[in-house]
């Protein structure tokens, strides 16, 4: 199933494969095998109600977690066949990455962490990999989807020092400072690409950013030109879409081009060399500096609005404050969550478990549970 795989790819027999040994599967390759229980799997149902930019109920039309999952592994997936890598393994952890994320962005992991500081804090990606890892109650033999090596070491992200000592052989890289495998790289570019057009869409969508302003921009001014002058007059989403089907375009090919090259120079011959040389996968420096000028505008002028900020307001509150009842009596937990040794670093990371599983219109009606006397 493999036999088209570049020598650098991932491979399933290589490497160190599931914590729990299985018999391998007659007609799904090991990476295939990942992205079915990650589908299967409880937390990847609860993306689809969960923030990317725009809170769930704002509006049907706007990115969800799973949406912006599921164009990450779109994205990723094509990039990965021009280079011969392996596409299952990329579909995986693209479809896994935000499985921790908590409900309302990144307002609610950065709360958590602060209220969590006394007990190690809180970080997304150790989160995915916590749910994949021992959360997911799904199998007999053991906690967790127990995952190949590679899977969970590209859910893996980042991730602290102090962490990384704690986590073993997935956390290893970070204290060698070696790179994961150039599936890992793909799908962390192939998020970058799919956020950075589907954040112009909504933003656009919502009213809160403009083309005028986004025609300051640089790199969408050119293609919005290209598109003005191939289809002169077009307006509306038509034209909108144009231009940001060539921003994707634009930034894969680039991608694809400036891997390949890179490959080709340093020619690893397996994916030993390619967790022992530089980073492989990476964008050109004129398309690095295009991407980096379009995230700048995405921060000041959609992810920094006075709207957005406010709703970032109420939802920091609302997670501090789900997280003050909890800590203040575990008791008020479903009995799940609660630590049966008492211990307190213990308890507090199930208070984590509990909000950072909730969607954002459950984290809402279970603080109305806790705080509004009108709710029962
Ligand atoms: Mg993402």
């Amino acid at each position: 199933m493999e036999e088209f795989l570049a020598p650098y790819a991932a491979h399933s027999d290589e490497g160190p494969g599931r914590r729990c040994e299985e018999t391998a599967h007659a007609s799904r390759s090991q990476f295939q095998r990942d992205r079915d229980r990650i589908i299967h799997s409880t937390a990847f149902r609860r993306l689809e109600y969960k923030t990317q930019v725009f809170l769930n109920h704002e509006g049907d039309l706007f990115r969800t977690r799973l949406t912006h999952s599921l164009e990450v592994a779109q994205i990723g997936r094509s990039m990965a066949r021009n280079l011969r890598l392996n596409e299952d393994l990329v579909e995986a952890v693209a479809l896994a990455h935000d499985l921790g994320h908590t409900p309302f962005g990144h307002v609610g992991q950065d709360v958590l962490n602060e209220c969590m500081q006394p007990h190690g804090g809180f970080e997304h990606n150790l989160q995915s990999l916590r749910v994949v890892d021992h959360l997911e109650e799904q199998y007999g033999a053991f906690d967790g989807l127990n995952l190949m090596f590679a899977t969970r070491e590209g859910i893996l992200k980042h991730c602290s020092v102090s962490n990384a000592r704690e986590l073993g052989d997935v956390g290893q890289r970070f204290l060698d400072k070696t790179q994961p495998s150039l599936e890992a790289q793909l799908t962390n570019l192939a998020d970058e690409i799919a956020y950075n057009s589907h954040d112009i869409d909504d933003g656009l969508r919502s009213g809160l950013i403009t083309i005028e302003q986004l025609d300051e921009v640089a790199f969408f001014g050119r293609l919005w030109r290209e598109v003005q002058a191939t289809f002169p007059g077009l307006t509306g989403r038509r034209a909108i879409y144009e231009t940001l089907r060539r921003l994707i375009t634009a930034l894969a090919d680039d991608l694809i081009a400036t891997s390949q090259q890179r490959i080709a120079d340093a020619a690893p011959r397996s994916i030993d060399d390619v967790r022992n040389g530089p980073p492989l996968i990476r964008f050109s420096d004129p398309m690095r500096a295009d991407a980096t000028e379009l995230k700048r505008f995405l921060r000041a002028n959609l992810y920094r609005h006075y709207k957005v900020n406010r709703m970032r307001l109420k939802a920091s509150r609302m997670v501090r404050e789900l997280y003050a009842a909890f800590a203040a009596d575990a008791q008020l937990l479903p009995p799940d969550y609660r630590e049966p040794s008492g211990d307190a670093t213990k308890q507090a990371r199930r208070i984590a478990d509990y909000i950072a599983g909730m969607t954002d219109r459950y984290a809402i009606r279970e603080h109305s549970r806790l705080y509004s006397l009108e709710e029962l």
